[in-house]
């Protein structure tokens, strides 16, 4: 099986012009073409209301390679941040967690662009990383996902109304399929009801699998299957 190509290699049109925008915005960062990634390197930085600059990070947001409007992934380069998962820094690789995958494709099912992405929800990060280190007991400041598999199973809850991790797995091995038609109506509904799933949350699984790329789903079921399986081993 070929992997596709990235969207910048595949559409340089596309990619010129975002870099352009990109650039013109915010004059601090500067594209990097490395051998299969492309990434926007240097400061950012977080202004007043008078314009005047506050703080400055320094960052390296790697660009999403299936979409021009996908989730980028970003680092903090400078050192400020510690790589704690109250942070909402995953501490394997350092990697900040804007946002989890699904509430980011459920909230903009069809992505943003990344000039929007760096004002708003990385600008808004970084601000709450400086709020953390301000306030006194370094909490996480806005009401949000946990970090890693408990974000995932709080964000599931939500729309199934059962936060039980194997129901969870169950509603992400249907998520997964490719095709919507491949998700049956006479199967159990994953929230446990005992119901058929077309008596129950089969609007609510279309609407999950409608917005969330497969990819994200198939990343998800592996994460939670693998904690489920730890603390399993751990009884
Ligand atoms: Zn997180
Ligand atoms: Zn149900």
């Amino acid at each position: 099986m070929s992997k596709k190509k990235p969207w910048y290699i595949e559409n340089p049109d596309s990619y010129n012009t975002l870099r352009r925008e990109v650039e013109n915005i915010f004059p601090e960062l500067s594209f990097v073409e490395r051998v299969g990634e492309v990434c926007i390197e240097g400061d950012l930085h977080i202004l007043d209301n008078s314009g005047k600059v506050l703080y400055r990070f320094s960052i390296r947001v790697k660009l999403s390679e299936q979409s021009p409007r996908g989730l980028p992934t970003v680092w903090e380069t400078g050192g400020r941040i510690p790589w704690e998962r109250e942070r909402h820094m995953n501490p394997h690789d350092g990697s900040a967690c804007i946002y989890l995958p699904e509430e980011f494709w459920y909230e903009n099912p069809n992505g943003i662009s990344i000039s929007e992405f760096i004002r708003g929800p990385l600008t808004g990060f970084l601000i709450n990383q400086i709020l953390i280190d301000k306030s006194e007991n370094h909490k996480w400041l806005k009401g949000e996902w946990d970090h890693g598999e408990n974000g995932i199973i709080e964000f599931y809850a939500e729309h199934l109304g059962t936060s039980e991790p194997n129901n969870i797995l169950r509603c992400l091995t249907m998520l997964r399929k490719k095709d919507t038609k491949e998700i049956k109506g006479h199967w159990l509904c994953p929230c446990g009801s005992g119901h058929k799933l077309r008596d129950c949350h089969r609007l609510n699984i279309n609407e999950l699998h409608k917005r969330i790329p497969s990819e994200v789903t198939e990343a998800s079921h592996t994460k939670l299957k693998r904690a489920v399986q730890e603390l399993r081993n751990s009884h």
